[in-house]
């Protein structure tokens, strides 16, 4: 039987700096969205474009986790395609409790003409 492999103390550390950079990014525009009241013309502008952002990280993500280069597995992970990640964001943008299914449904309908 193998031992669990632990992280040396400094590559621990790294890794818990970089996800917590990476949880202040997202939690500074949470913070701005969940704010109780009407939000500035500036506000609007920084969460239009964190939004737009989103979309090319999840564009990144998905790229990364193709496999149209390498066959049958994850053309990052390495392992069977879909790969976790790739699992995961599926999992998340088809998610009926989450927004990106009742925008998506929400923008289905063509827009009226007046
Ligand atoms: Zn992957």
């Amino acid at each position: 039987m193998t031992q669990p492999q632990t992280l040396p103390p400094v590559a621990a550390e790294a890794r818990a700096l970089l996800c917590s950079l990476l949880y202040e990014h997202v939690e500074t525009v949470e913070y701005i969205v969940d704010k109780d009241e009407p939000w500035t013309e500036e506000q609007c502008g920084v969460i239009r474009s964190a939004i737009e952002d989103l979309g090319l990280v999840i564009r990144q993500m998905v790229t990364e986790h193709g496999n149209t280069q390498r066959g049958d597995n994850c053309s990052t992970c390495a392992v069977p395609w879909p790969c976790a990640t790739l699992a995961s964001l599926y999992r998340m943008l088809t998610d009926r409790q989450l927004g990106f299914v009742r925008l998506l449904e929400e923008n289905a309908t063509p827009p009226k003409r007046t």
